[in-house]
């Protein structure tokens, strides 16, 4: 063989181009389908310094989806909230984060360690028969036909390609999935350059808290982060003249951490400027490729959500990829991947520019309070939507709502129960007598709610008689109050578009 050509890779069912956390959860998740997976990752290990620092309930789930939540938890830190303080660190406002589990089962609000969390989910990986992983590997061009597309990558200069089913870009920013199909960045117009300084403590800093604490302080706001272990985080906002190479000197990072911190009792191991965007892909499938994280949207980091939307783009495309491949579902299903999630992401997008203006620009306690709940309430409310143009029932009723998840009476938690398919609840007459228009035991389980007490109080704190609710934890959608008819199409209608009825 030439040093020219080309090594051709058996065919796979998904090429997923990147390995950062969006990437690796969705190579998670298909591998828990037995699907088969090729990851291409351009570096050849995990970067070893942190860049996100917080995700929420919602992630935690999509975790335990995959079977490590358990190894996840005992390294993250339950998020305590914000403190906002002046430019002379004197208190503004307090805002905890409650410190209980939530509906969803977890935390609302975590601290963590990016490398932990992505050797965790590698080690996910490691445990998937059907996943290959490929390091050093920077894929360079795609090319689509009827059935599937062609990859194409180089790996030390030396040429390769593989043919897949599907290709999913979680490549980051600068994607080259999304560069290869016909699609533009929507310019949500937030543009700001901040200075990013993780620090790893060497003395006892437990003044400082375990609170975030936001300096509102208009000529320069400032972010602290209480990060897990000895890690600790400043976010300092720059001025248009001050330049990358000056501001990440010692001399201008020390005076502006603030609250301060000397050489003496931290290390900075890393000093990096950031230009926080607010932009979203104007399409996120081309016929057999899809984008998803932050190469189909960038958002500023105000509320610790950029990541979070990636692993929920891809809790709720990796189940439909399985239900097209596994289940025989009609294609029509994955056009739903960009109908839910772009509108989704837009809501994230809007909320965390809101909360950038609202930190750059509040002083005090009255335009903090005011900024923060036009109502003058002093409580910041996060945000928790569910998918405003969800698939669902002919009805809609329910679809896309948020489920929470109760545990069944044999102690399994419903995700756990769930394992990557719809969970289909209903009384067990219901069930009886509707038994042949149920989905299959491969893409749903069946739950007999007379049997789970916890899934009888769900059903009827929602008013409905049945209920679906997709393996990404949305709900598909119920059967409102006693309407016993529509039960029978209800789940048929389910059937028929999460799987082949012939
Ligand atoms: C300062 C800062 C703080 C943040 N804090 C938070 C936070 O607290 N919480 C939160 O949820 N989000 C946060 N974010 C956002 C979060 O970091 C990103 O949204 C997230 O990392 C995106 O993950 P990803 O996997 O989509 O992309 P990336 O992490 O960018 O991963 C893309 C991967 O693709 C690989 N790749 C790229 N091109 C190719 C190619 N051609 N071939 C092969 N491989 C390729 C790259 O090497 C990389 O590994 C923060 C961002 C910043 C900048």
């Amino acid at each position: 063989m030439s040093s020219n050509s080309v090594d051709t890779m058996s065919p796979t069912e998904v090429v997923i181009v990147g390995l950062g956390p969006t990437g690796a959860t969705l190579a998670n998740i298909l591998g828990g389908y037995g699907i088969n997976v090729l990851v291409l990752e351009r570096e050849e290990s995990i970067y070893p310094l942190p860049r996100a620092v917080h995700f929420d309930d919602e992630a935690m789930r999509v975790f335990q989806s995959v079977g490590l939540a358990g190894q996840i938890d005992p390294k993250v830190r339950v998020n305590c909230g914000t403190r906002f303080v002046d430019k002379n660190q004197d208190l503004l406002l307090d805002w905890p984060r409650p410190q209980d589990i939530g509906p969803l089962g977890w935390y609302p609000s975590y601290r963590f360690h990016q490398p932990d969390l992505e050797a965790d989910l590698n080690d996910g990986l490691a445990r998937q028969d059907s996943v290959t992983v490929l390091r050093g590997c920077t894929v360079t061009d795609i090319v689509q036909d009827n059935d599937g597309a062609i990859i194409s990558w180089k790996q030390n200069g030396k040429p390769s390609q593989v043919r897949a089913d599907f290709v999913v870009g979680a490549d980051g920013a600068r994607s080259v999935v999304r560069h290869s199909f016909d699609c533009d960045w929507e310019d949500l117009g937030f543009k700001e350059r901040w200075l990013v300084v993780d620090v790893q403590l060497t003395a006892d800093r437990s003044d400082l808290g375990d609170f975030t604490i936001q300096t509102c302080d208009r000529a320069r706001p400032t972010t602290y982060v209480r990060c897990p272990r000895e890690w600790r985080r400043w976010e300092i906002s720059l001025h248009d003249h001050e330049r990358d190479e000056d501001v990440v000197g010692d001399d201008f990072i020390w005076p502006h951490m603030r609250p301060s911190i000397t050489p003496d009792e931290g290390r900075i191991v890393r000093r990096a400027v950031y230009n926080f965007e607010s932009k979203l892909s104007d399409k996120w499938r081309d016929r057999r490729c899809f984008i998803a994280g932050d190469a189909a949207h960038l958002m500023p980091p105000f509320l610790g959500q950029g990541m979070c939307a990636g692993v929920r783009d891809v809790a709720n495309l990796g189940w439909k990829l399985a239900a097209v491949l596994r289940w025989n579902a009609p294609d029509a299903l994955l056009d739903t991947y960009e109908r839910e999630r772009r509108p989704h992401t837009r809501v994230y997008i809007e909320t965390a520019v809101n909360v950038g203006r609202m930190m750059n620009n509040a002083e005090t306690a009255e335009t903090l309070t005011h900024a923060i709940n036009p109502d003058g309430s002093a409580q910041m409310k996060s945000i928790s939507r569910g998918l405003a143009h969800a698939m669902g029932p002919a009805d809609g009723h329910l679809a896309g709502a948020r489920m929470p998840q109760p545990v069944l009476a044999d102690g399994r938690r419903l995700s756990d129960a769930m394992a990557g398919r719809f969970a289909v609840i209903a009384g067990r007459d219901a069930l009886a007598d509707h038994a042949d228009h149920l989905p299959d035991d491969a893409s749903a389980i069946i739950l007999d709610a007379d049997a789970h007490e916890a899934l009888a109080d769900l059903l009827e704190i929602q008013g409905v008689s049945a209920l679906a609710i997709r393996p990404d934890f949305y709900c598909y959608g119920g059967v409102q109050g006693g309407d016993a008819a529509a039960i029978a199409p209800f789940f048929s209608d389910l059937r028929a578009q999460i799987s082949s009825t012939a």
